[in-house]
């Protein structure tokens, strides 16, 4: 099992190291904080790494002192599991910068504050930029705003990654709390609706013009979602695989899961299996890149031992 709050970095000659990467919101950071982390990876010989969700990430670290440098920095993960809202990207906007149209910052903080980490059918993105220049790149993240001189742009549906798609312009000129009002719509939608895909690839599915008619028709209270997508399947029950979605793959309902199984075919089919392959640590349901490795190739790269994995997937797929 993965050491809380931690993932697989590398494997080196069988040794596993670890990297930890504590939220840290919008990327604003105080003197006292950084020198924690200074202090920290000078004890436990971490590597300091930006990342692209303005983060400081520790990594090179050693699994059994996970648990003390966490307690010493005395915060807390940026990510709970793997589909959930992972990061909130945010501008300086008219706070710090002079091409600034809206307050990116006061914006970015809130959507954060409302849903980091909140759990989703896939891993989400959000951006915030308060100019068009877009700084905190919101048209290749599942939600995007961007300030313009009229008030705030929403866009849908972008990702980068090995699958990039831009997001599609949803609705232009709103103030403040219709942002969040119409994020919140989003969110809610795609929650009740989409399988495990990320937002473009819902988008794709359903087709934008269903997904902005839905949207905006609750936005403007006059909802009528009575033609909306089905619901995700329930547990167990047979799901055929569709064009368009994560995978028309081999595996059907009924065969039992093996080393050669695809991640993709398996949470299709079998969407129990999802809590187990977390809590093996697989941090990478819902990335299309990731999903369509076979079990085993997925288990190397984790550092998992693939027959336990197997085992622990069959209990919940066959109840004998
Ligand atoms: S998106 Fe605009 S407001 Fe934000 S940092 Fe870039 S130039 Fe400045």
């Amino acid at each position: 099992m993965l050491p809380k709050g931690a993932n697989l970095q590398k494997i080196h000659n069988g040794k596993k190291t670890y990297a930890i990467t504590p939220h840290l919101p919008g990327g604003f950071i105080k003197p006292d904080v950084l020198e924690k982390y200074a202090h920290v990876a000078r004890k436990y010989n971490g590597i300091l790494k930006l990342t692209s969700a303005q983060r400081i990430m520790i990594t090179g670290l050693k699994a059994e002192d996970i648990e003390a440098i966490w307690q010493e920095l005395g915060m807390q993960p940026a990510m709970g599991f793997a589909n959930c809202v992972r990061s909130v990207k945010i501008c300086p906007g008219i706070a710090f910068c002079k091409r600034g149209k809206q307050d990116s910052i006061k914006l970015g903080l809130e959507l954060d504050k409302r849903y980091i980490k909140k759990e989703m059918p896939s891993r989400m993105k959000m951006g915030v930029s308060g100019c068009p220049n877009s700084c905190a790149e919101s048209v290749i993240k599942d939600v995007g705003v961007i300030g313009t001189d009229e008030g705030w742009d929403v866009y849908v549906g972008g990702s980068a990654g090995s699958h990039p798609r831009l997001a599609d312009k949803l609705i232009t000129g709103l103030n403040y709390e219709d942002t969040l009002r119409v994020i919140d719509i989003i969110v809610r939608y795609y929650q009740k609706n989409a399988d495990i895909e990320r937002v473009g690839q819902f988008i794709d599915r359903i087709g934008f013009e269903k997904f902005q008619k839905d949207i905006l028709a609750e936005f403007h209270n006059s909802a009528d979602v009575s033609d909306a997508p089905a619901k995700p399947l329930s547990a167990g029950e047979q799901i055929v695989p569709m064009p368009g979605g994560l995978t028309e793959g081999n595996l059907v309902f009924g065969d039992r899961i093996s080393e050669a199984s695809v991640i993709a075919d398996i949470i299709r089919v079998y969407p129990q299996t999802v809590p187990v392959l977390r809590e093996f640590g697989m941090g990478c349901l819902g990335c299309p890149s990731a999903t369509g490795e076979a079990l085993e190739k997925a288990a190397e790269i984790h550092g998992i031992d693939v027959k336990e994995l197997i085992t622990s997937l069959n209990k919940v797929v066959c109840k004998e």
